[in-house]
This record gives C-alpha cells, sequence and structure tokens, in this order.
C-alpha cells in the first residue's frame, strides 16, 4: 500500500486529497477551447475550404482551392498530427478533444444540470418539463453547429442567407439543416453509441499504438487493495469497468475513473489504484519519468512519427510564406497589327501569385514609344496561376525590332519581362 496520509491536502478542482492530480477541470477546460477553436475558425476565415469559390483559407491566410499540393501538405500534417497523437498518447485524442465525445459531454451535463435546476423524479412532471428544455436547447444547439460547420465548406455570408432563406439558395441550405438535423440526432440519441459501436477510430487505435503508449490502467500488481467502492465504474462515461483490463475498445481514456479512485482513497490517505501510465511496467509510474520520455518520446519509432509534426508544418508554412511572390513568362503569338499609325502586338502571358493574398498586377510597357499595355492590370488569388493574352500598343513606334519589357507591379513584388515590339512599315 503506498500510504500518503503524511501528504493529505484540502482538495480542489485541480489535486485530489492525496495531492495527486485530478483530470476532470484540465479536460474541462481543453474541450472548451477545442470547441471555442471549432467555432472561430470557420467564422474568421481561419480554417475554409470554400469549392464555390474556389478558396482555400488556412491559418487565416486565402489560398486557391484549387492549389492541390498545398491542400496535400496541408491533409498530410493532419495526418502526421493524428498518427503522432495516436500513437504516443494512446486514447487521449478520444476523451479530450474529439468533438464527438465533446458533444455527449455536453447533452449528458447538459441534462444533469436541468434536471437539478428542475428537482427533476422520474414519471413526475418536473422531469417532463427538464426533458422538453434539454430536448428544446440541444436543438437550438445543433442548429447552431450546423451553420458553424457549414462554414468549414461556403462563406458566413452565404450560409447565413441559406440559414434564413434556404429557398434562395438550396444547396447551400440543406448543407446547413442536414448537418443540423445529423448532430440533433447525435446529441438526442447516439451520443456514446457512436463511440462504442460505429467510431472506426476504435479499431484503428489498436493498430495505431503499442504497450509504451499512454493507457489508463488499473494497477493490477496492487489490486489487493481495491476496497470495491465501484465508483470508478459509476462515474465511468462509457459504462465500462476499467479493473476488467487496460485498452478496452470503449475505453476513450477520459481519466474519470483515475479522479473517481482518488477521490475515494486519497481520502483515506492512499495513492489511488488507476493511473494514466505508458506501458505495463510498474516502474514507468509518471513521476519517476524523464522530460522527453513524459511527452511519450520513449524511442526512435516515437521520436521519427513525432517529428513529421513539424516537417508537415514547415512544408505548408514554407509554401504559404516561403514562395517566390511573383512568375511570369510571356510569348509573342505573332498577332501584329497596325491600323493608321497605331502598331498592336498581342503576346501570351502566364503570370503566377507565389503569395497567399489576392494580388494586383499593374501591366506597362518600358522602352516602347507612347506605349501602354491592355489589360491594364490582372488580378489573382494567393497561389494561383493564370494564363490571358496582352496587347502592347504604340502609336508612334520605331519601325522594326524594338527591344521593350512589359513591367508587372504589385506592392511589394514586380518583374520586368524582355520581348521584341514589332512594327511594321507603312504601306
Ligand atoms: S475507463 Fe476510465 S478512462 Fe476509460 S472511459 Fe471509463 S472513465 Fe474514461
Ligand atoms: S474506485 Fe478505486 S477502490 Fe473503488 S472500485 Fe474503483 S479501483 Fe476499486
Amino acid at each position: 500500500m503506498i500510504d500518503l496520509t503524511d501528504r493529505l491536502i484540502q482538495p480542489t478542482p485541480f489535486r485530489a486529497a492525496n495531492g495527486n492530480l485530478k483530470w476532470h477541470a484540465p479536460r474541462r477546460i481543453l474541450q472548451t477551447l477545442c470547441g471555442a477553436l471549432l467555432v472561430v475558425l470557420p467564422l474568421t476565415n481561419g480554417l475554409r475550404l470554400d469549392l464555390r469559390r474556389d478558396e482555400f483559407y488556412f491559418a487565416w491566410h486565402k489560398m486557391a482551392a484549387h492549389d492541390l499540393f498545398l491542400l496535400f501538405w496541408v491533409s498530410m500534417l493532419g495526418v502526421a498530427l493524428f498518427s503522432a497523437v495516436s500513437f504516443l498518447y494512446g486514447r487521449l485524442w478520444c476523451g479530450w478533444i474529439c468533438p464527438q465525445t465533446l458533444a455527449s459531454d455536453f447533452a449528458d451535463s447538459l441534462k444533469k444540470r436541468l434536471d437539478k435546476a428542475f428537482r427533476a423524479r422520474p414519471g413526475e412532471k418536473s422531469a417532463e418539463a427538464a426533458r422538453i428544455v434539454w430536448v428544446l436547447s440541444l436543438l437550438a444547439m445543433s442548429l447552431g453547429t450546423g451553420v458553424v460547420l457549414a462554414c468549414y465548406w461556403l462563406s458566413p455570408a452565404v450560409v447565413g442567407a441559406a440559414t434564413l432563406a434556404p429557398w434562395r439558395d438550396v444547396p447551400a441550405g440543406l448543407t446547413v439543416y442536414l448537418i443540423a438535423g445529423v448532430i440533433a440526432a447525435d446529441m438526442l440519441w447516439v451520443r456514446r453509441k457512436f463511440c462504442h459501436r460505429a467510431c472506426p477510430y476504435g479499431p484503428l487505435i489498436s493498430t495505431m499504438t503499442d504497450t509504451n503508449s499512454l493507457a489508463v490502467r488499473f494497477l493490477t500488481e496492487r489490486a489487493d487493495e481495491c476496497i470495491s467502492c465501484h465508483k470508478c465504474e459509476v462515474d465511468c462515461p462509457m459504462e465500462i469497468d476499467i479493473k476488467s483490463g487496460v485498452g478496452q475498445h470503449g475505453c476513450i481514456g477520459c481519466g474519470e475513473c483515475v479522479d473517481s479512485c482518488n477521490d475515494v482513497l486519497g481520502r483515506r490517505g492512499i495513492a489511488g489504484l488507476i493511473e494514466y501510465r505508458y506501458g505495463t511496467e510498474p516502474e514507468r509510474v509518471t513521476k519517476t519519468l524523464t522530460t522527453t520520455e513524459r511527452w511519450g518520446l520513449w524511442d526512435a519509432r516515437r521520436v521519427a512519427i513525432a517529428a513529421t509534426v513539424p516537417i508537415s508544418l514547415g512544408v505548408v508554412l514554407f509554401l504559404i510564406y516561403g514562395t517566390l511572390p511573383l512568375s511570369a513568362s510571356l510569348t509573342a503569338n505573332g498577332a501584329i497589327v497596325r491600323t493608321g499609325a497605331e502598331v498592336r502586338n498581342t503576346y501570351t502571358l502566364t503570370v503566377g501569385n507565389g503569395s497567399p493574398n489576392v494580388t494586383r498586377f499593374d501591366l506597362s510597357a518600358l522602352g516602347l514609344p507612347t506605349g501602354r499595355v491592355e489589360p491594364g492590370f490582372v488580378t489573382l488569388a494567393g497561389h494561383t496561376n493564370r494564363t490571358l493574352p496582352v496587347t502592347l500598343i504604340s502609336t508612334r513606334p520605331n519601325p522594326g525590332r524594338t527591344p521593350v519589357f512589359l513591367r508587372l507591379k504589385a506592392p511589394h513584388t514586380g518583374k520586368d519581362i524582355a520581348t521584341i515590339f514589332y512594327a511594321p512599315p507603312r504601306k
């Protein structure tokens, strides 16, 4: 028995009486932050793939949705992050970050609070009233979530208009109300059943973890200290018994059972029997780990998998910030027209905007007497290319071939492209 009576403290939301960390409050804080991020990102242009407008927003930069190279690397960053978190920290993703758990926790916790507020008793009108308020709250919450999630694919203005008048923009309206419907069904009826029966992550995680991945474990070597209070089972949102073994399919690694055991045994001055722990070895108690081990970096394989995250992030940042701001080429297409004194030469211009922002490039002709260019400017979305005809025009050209430059000028960049302007002799 690990006797901690000499270290008993007044329990707080973050510490049990035996001084051990409690996970419920930190988990709720992280869930709240993730929920807020989920809402803020699409509404502030932090993340959106708007195929209707051919726009891709990432980290508050606007780029072209057809920039598949960038999309590929953003996807790779997501895959790397997901794999690394899974391999190092097991199912912590499920219990601490997953939106499905967030929705289920919210629905369950709201039900408990409303039952308490209405002093609901089964079979009484108070229970019925609490349930009606619960259902209406979740329906409103689902519509709000549907609006927010639709903003990952469509602009907030389009989503707002389609929510108020779905018949005016049926595809957008359907998107909002279908998402809202699915979320309402999830929060009202499905909740944890999805994690138990339908979530593909459960079976997948077994291929992405090993015995040294972080998991919630019942310390079998101290099983004789269990007082069979069953609080760990009662408090488990997934209704499983962690004492039956580590890595059970339904366990989402939320840590509620860790808190429960620390609450019960902590008051008796005993260390809890359930812990987050890397591996099955008793010596891998969190307090004895080095800093790198504490972050789950046990061996070269873990370091390599974790390294894919900064590598992918580096590539994405380079693609956003590091590419050349402007690329351009010009080819004469042979169209030369003289109308009186005016001579027109037409070319094909290919211009690439390497910056993440929408940029206007002003076009002008250098070295061409009374020269001008049509069109006078070209505007490109971030990370897009465009090919277009441009015409150099002179009303007083030197006869024959004249070396000239087509100048592209934007606020922070520019380029002069050398070419030849040909003025045929007057007839
Ligand atoms: S067993 Fe513990 S960690 Fe797993 S889901 Fe239940 S309470 Fe959460
Ligand atoms: S909370 Fe702790 S003491 Fe109580 S049943 Fe669970 S493991 Fe045993």
